[in-house]
């Protein structure tokens, strides 16, 4: 144990984070959002080691990721006297030591949440959410420590090398877009605790000193263009759509006008104040029409994840194996066993889509009295849209996507593109309609036969036609 490799990792946030507090679920109020920023006893947003090395240990190669980051583990090899497996824990070689973050000049950012009920094509009651970001830019340093024999050792090279093919992503909310990070620099400083020079190093330095100008620059962003790269797109490509009408994606919040009673509703900004179609649109829009497409043609055992009567995701559909799925309240009163974990992460990554070249504007409503006919007092409200304009959805996956889900999803992606499904606020007012652009019409219409295909395959004729095949699509 004469010499200690200590390897520092620098990031940058790419889009936005949220590494949220675990003390979090907690009720909500005006002033408190429900999912805030972890933070230190200063309040200073802090990010916990085991948030970066699980990211590390998720892209190692699953037959040395014990080896390396340890495991806690029922061990079939090492049973007690009744036969019972007993729990063997591995310590990590790898330690974490800390972690710094260094905030831009942006403020930290909040998002809202909400889920859709699709018979009211409205925002459902009590599932409005705030979420605190980290904003994009924020800088990320990990320090790492592994004791070696000797200078060369094949465990720190394996280690290296697992950092400079790394490609962060850090915290909650990774299948809608968040915690997409970007490896800045690795560093590696070796330290000889049997020479006096690395002994002074050791012992009259701490902290980050430790990895002063002696060390190796082991990779560095400047020097290769790109990093590593992205999550494969499912469908090999990204797609390309142009706003029809115009498009409201709300922030939950309005702004003051003067003179004029009420406030207008503002859309959702990206860091740059460009407007954005945020990653859980996506998903949220996508998923109901997957859902809906697959129980229409008949191909049954697909959940509702946001129907009312059945309270959530099954955890058991190929739906929710694909777009994951949480444990809800309620779900166990309607008979079916509890299970046994509480979710699960999705296999499909949706990104935030900016609106390029659009135009905001500010449109006028009222509501109308029903009674007297005309417009109703008081009634008048306003809301930002962002009309023309073009963006490019980005759709990924880190694991397999199933065939079903894959050609429903070209399927949901027609209708959007189609104008049967819309995505934000007010589509039953003619908002949200969106249609591709040449190169993605063509993708799409050509993929569609094999995707029909694909769903007659999987038909079962002995099940049942569902009863929801009548629903409307989803807002
Ligand atoms: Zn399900």
């Amino acid at each position: 144990m004469s010499i200690v490799h200590i390897l520092q990792a620098e990031l940058e946030l790419t889009g936005p984070g949220a590494v949220t507090a675990p003390e979090a679920h907690t009720v909500a109020s005006v002033l408190r959002p429900d999912l805030p920023l972890a933070r230190d006893g200063w309040g200073n947003p802090y990010l916990p080691g085991t948030s970066l090395t699980g990211s590390l240990r998720h892209q190692t190669p699953p037959d040395r990721r014990r080896a390396l980051f340890g495991d806690v583990f029922k061990d079939p090899d090492n049973t007690s006297r009744n036969g019972r497996e007993e729990t063997t824990a591995i310590a990590s070689p790898v330690r974490v030591l800390g972690t710094r973050l260094t905030l831009p000049d942006t403020p930290v950012t909040h998002r809202r949440h909400t889920a859709v009920d699709r018979h009211r094509a409205a925002a459902k009651a009590t599932t409005l959410h705030d979420r605190e970001l980290l904003p994009p830019g924020t800088e990320l340093t990990l320090w790492l420590r592994i004791d070696s024999e000797t200078t060369v050792s094949p465990l720190v090279d394996e280690v290296l090398e697992l950092l400079r093919g790394w490609r962060p992503r850090i915290g909650g909310g990774r299948t809608t877009g968040y915690g997409r990070a970007e490896l800045i620099t690795v560093r590696h400083r070796v330290i000889d605790l049997s020479t006096p020079a690395g002994l002074h190093h050791w012992l009259t330095t701490g902290g980050p000193g430790l990895v002063d100008d002696q060390a190796t620059v082991v990779h560095d962003r400047a020097q290769r263009a790109g990093g590593a790269p992205d999550e494969p797109y499912v469908f090999g490509r990204a797609l390309q759509f142009r706003i029809a009408d115009a498009v409201h994606i709300g922030t939950g919040t309005s702004a003051e006008r003067s003179g004029r009673r009420g406030g207008v509703a503002k859309i959702l900004r990206d860091h740059e104040n460009v407007p954005v179609i945020p990653g859980s649109t996506w998903k949220g829009v996508l998923r109901a029409r997957v859902e809906f497409i697959l129980r229409s043609v008949g191909i049954g055992d697909v959940c509702a994840s946001v129907e009312d009567n059945t309270s959530g995701s099954c955890g058991t559909c190929v739906v929710c194996e694909a777009f994951g799925w949480s444990e809800r309240p309620g779900r166990a009163a309607n008979g079916a066993e509890p299970s046994k974990t509480v979710g699960a992460r999705g296999r499909l990554l949706f990104a935030d889509s900016p609106v390029r070249g659009g135009e905001v504007r500010v449109r006028n409503h009222v509501a109308i009295d029903r009674v007297f006919g005309g417009a109703r007092d008081e009634a008048l409200y306003s809301e930002e849209t962002v009309e023309d304009g073009h963006l490019t959805l980005h759709i990924r996956h880190d694991k397999a996507v199933p065939d079903l889900i894959r050609a429903a999803l070209v399927l949901a992606l027609k209708d959007l593109a189609d104008g049967a499904i819309g995505i934000g606020g007010g589509t039953t007012r003619g908002y949200g309609t969106l249609t591709a652009q040449p190169t993605t019409a063509d993708w799409l219409t050509a993929e569609r036969t094999s995707a029909m295909d694909t769903l007659r395959a999987h038909h079962r004729p002995t099940s049942p036609a569902p009863a929801q095949a009548t629903e409307e699509a989803p807002a």
